[in-house]
């Protein structure tokens, strides 16, 4: 279906453009005063040296959650790296203390570039040994590389105040 849009007409005030130049100019100087005598009410911060609170749900830097003993809780059971729609987490299974009864990830690594923090990784988890919850949001780097997070990485992003012990029962 075309719809055709009826141009609208300017008045004499509006042709001569000069008024709303200066109507533009007296909202633009009416934010600025306004920005400068009420700063807290600014929808901008002085990034990165203030920063906005990052809400409690926001899916952020993935962490491996460990046991009470410090071991790691990831069983390799390779289903984040099954239900990861982009691709992005690489794992190599290694058989534990235990074999007979479970495994543990030998290699564990993540590609932040090509993650879409879509959180399936953490849903699909069955022992609670992958979070998203570091409030982290992915620096900028040089190298591409750098955006690759191993294990040893993983192991350790704890944020100070987050319990890097899973209390889950399974
Ligand atoms: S958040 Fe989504 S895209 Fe990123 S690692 Fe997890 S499953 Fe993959
Ligand atoms: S993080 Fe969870 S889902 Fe992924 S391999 Fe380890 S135990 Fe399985």
């Amino acid at each position: 279906m075309i719809i055709t849009l009826k141009k609208k007409k300017l008045t004499f005030l509006q042709k001569i453009y000069i008024f709303e130049v200066v109507r533009g100019l007296m909202i633009t100087m009416g934010h600025l005063i306004r920005n400068l005598t009420h700063p807290s009410r600014m929808m901008t911060v002085n990034f990165p040296e203030e920063t906005k609170p990052i809400p409690k749900t926001h899916r952020s830097e993935h962490r491996l959650m460990l046991r009470p003993d410090g071991s790691i809780r990831c069983t390799a059971c390779m289903l984040c790296q099954t239900v990861c729609p982009a691709y992005c987490i690489h794992i190599e299974a290694a058989e534990g203390a235990i074999p007979e009864k479970e495994k543990y990830p030998k290699a564990f690594t993540i590609d932040l570039l090509r993650c879409v923090y879509c959180g399936y990784c953490v849903e699909a988890c069955p022992c609670d040994a992958i979070r998203m919850d570091t409030g982290k949001l992915v620096d900028a780097c040089y190298k591409r590389e750098d955006f690759i997070k191993d294990i040893d990485y993983l192991k350790a992003n704890h944020p100070k105040g987050l319990n890097p012990i899973s209390e889950a029962i399974y």
